[in-house]
């Protein structure tokens, strides 16, 4: 079977953690690329005999193995009807490893006002000033949708599809997961600062130093291990871990 067995049990724990999180529920993908092959492991359609499937419930085995055009060559189940999404990611950032895609509530939010999603505090400065957002709407189920989000991407951390939801990478599982929950913290905090007067955006030299601060390698590991232990807590993941 392609994929350690270490691979496929962080990427299972990982779906956990984002149902954990309500960041993601019966949408929502995530893959991981396999060093080994360079082959895509990615959240399947459906899981074990059903029409559907569940993050909190997912196992390293659910995993479904496809090639870098999407054709599936290991697994059961199929692949999503969105793997244009990672094709097109992971063929055009060979230095990414993992490839997230969240129907975040708030990061989305602003693209369908045509608002920007700025960097209002730490956990936006990855992001850079703004989120980039491809103006395409609909789900992404062709190979050239795929490579125009990539272009929309560009080096960028995460970029938002309008109207539907986050892609998130990450040079492993851990970093796209931080950045996912730092994604959608920024948004809330923007959403709630616009209740109640004009948000102030980190801007130039403070938004260069708030990256080198909270994108370090350190926080990420804090981070990945608080969530770790709060799944471990609540039951989400298995205890041994954290
Ligand atoms: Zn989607």
């Amino acid at each position: 079977m392609q994929g350690s067995k270490e691979l496929r049990d962080k990427l299972a724990d990982a779906c956990r953690l984002l149902y954990m999180e309500g960041l993601m529920d019966h949408g929502g993908l995530i893959g991981a690329r396999i060093p080994e092959t360079g082959n895509l492991l990615l959240i399947p359609r459906e899981m074990r005999g059903t029409p559907g499937r569940h993050p909190g419930l997912m196992e390293g085995d659910d995993f479904v193995v496809v090639d870098p055009q999407g054709k599936r060559v290991e697994g059961s189940n199929n692949p999503p009807s969105e793997t244009p999404i990672f094709t097109g990611v992971f063929k055009a950032r060979p230095d990414v490893m993992a490839v997230f895609h969240l129907h975040l509530a708030y990061a989305t939010l602003f693209s369908t006002v045509g608002k920007p999603l700025m960097a209002i505090g730490v956990t936006g400065a990855p992001f850079g000033a703004t989120v980039p957002v491809d103006p395409d709407p609909t789900l992404i189920q062709r190979p050239e949708q795929g490579e125009a989000l990539a272009r929309t991407l560009a080096q960028n951390q995460a970029m938002i599809l309008r109207g539907h939801g986050a892609v998130i990478v990450g040079a492993s599982i851990e970093q796209a997961f931080c950045a996912s929950v730092m994604l959608e913290d920024n948004a809330l905090r923007l959403f709630r600062a616009s209740q109640i007067g004009t948000p102030q955006a980190l801007e130039g030299a403070e938004l260069a130093e708030a990256r080198s601060q909270i994108w370090h390698p350190k926080v990420i590991a804090k981070m990945w291990t608080f969530y770790n232990m709060k799944g471990a807590q609540l039951g989400v993941i298995k205890g041994d871990k954290a």
